[in-house]
């Protein structure tokens, strides 16, 4: 078997897919709410070492379908080293259908439209992108290192080159002063764009992230609960997008796990988090049961 660099993370969708570190870290890493990368360097690896685990799973998995290439943001990558990676995983997986990997908006404005195309026909099928606020103040806050309109510019030039996007947006990131700032500019980057599929998690900061959190973010209060339900009410009855969005709210953070597919479904969707709202708590996942 392979050897991975610890910690590793992948989208919930990803569980049961194929996982490549092609690189370790993140090579932004400065997200102030953030501290799954904070232990490790951004490095990427050797590409004989990659093909190795490529060709080791390929093994042990000859029928996968789906490859996750980790870590943080492997679009970091040159695309002249991800071209050579999905060549050798479309060799290794004869049944590959579908490769993913995180991506910023970063990564993806410093591509051209015409690498990301290459990405695409050569089988990068789906980004996974965390816009986590489309508030051009909170985003200053947080130190996320873009603002709205780059964000809105990096998911039109990922849709226009055909990859598909899961965005990720987190309630309660601007806390209790900027909750209605961030709702409202969120939504205008979701109808600004053609993302594919949307996620809302609850933001939780782990200990490690705190310090450097409130230092940036000085006048930040967490919201509770049903705070963060009103938001993601909010959130919802502002959403228009021009495409057909899978919609899911179920990480395990989330206080209520909500699915359906937007707009079609927006007024069901409003329903429940009211139908919740009105139980209160007793209607939410124990917050034991819960994570970040
Ligand atoms: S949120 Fe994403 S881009 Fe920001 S530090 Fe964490 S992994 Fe890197």
């Amino acid at each position: 078997m392979i050897e991975y660099s610890y910690p590793l993370y992948r989208p919930p969708a990803e569980a049961d897919n194929i996982i490549i570190q092609a690189t370790y870290g993140c090579s932004y890493n400065n997200c102030t709410f953030c501290s799954m990368y904070k232990t490790k360097s951004f490095e990427v690896r050797a590409i004989e070492d990659v093909f190795n685990d490529v060709e080791t799973l390929a093994h042990s998995y000859p029928d996968a379908r789906k490859v996750f290439l980790a870590d943080g943001d492997a679009l970091a990558l040159d695309t002249e080293y991800l071209l050579k990676l999905l060549k050798h995983l479309k060799q290794s997986f004869v049944k590959l259908r579908r490769v993913s990997l995180y991506a910023s908006a970063q990564n993806i404005l410093n591509k051209s439209t015409q690498d990301l195309q290459l990405l695409r026909e050569n089988g990068l099928n789906l980004i996974y992108y965390g816009v986590e606020t489309g508030s051009d103040i909170v985003l200053k806050k947080i130190t996320k290192g873009v603002n709205q309109s780059e964000i809105i510019e990096s998911l039109n030039k990922a849709s226009d080159a055909g990859l598909k996007i899961s965005a990720t947006v987190i309630l309660g990131m601007g806390g209790t002063k900027y909750s209605d700032e961030h709702i409202i500019e969120s939504s205008k980057i979701i109808n600004a764009t053609r993302i594919n599929y949307l996620s809302t998690l609850q933001l939780g900061l782990e200990e490690d992230a705190k310090e450097k959190f409130y230092k940036h973010f000085k006048d930040f209060e967490m919201l509770g609960d049903i705070e963060l339900l009103q938001e993601q009410k909010k959130f919802i009855q502002l959403l228009n997008p021009t495409n057909k969005i899978i919609f899911r709210s179920n990480h395990a953070s989330n206080a209520l796990h909500l699915a359906g597919n937007l707009p079609r479904e927006k007024e069901r969707l409003i329903q429940e988090l009211d139908n919740a709202l009105s139980v209160g708590e007793m209607a939410f996942i124990p917050s034991m049961f819960r994570g970040f």
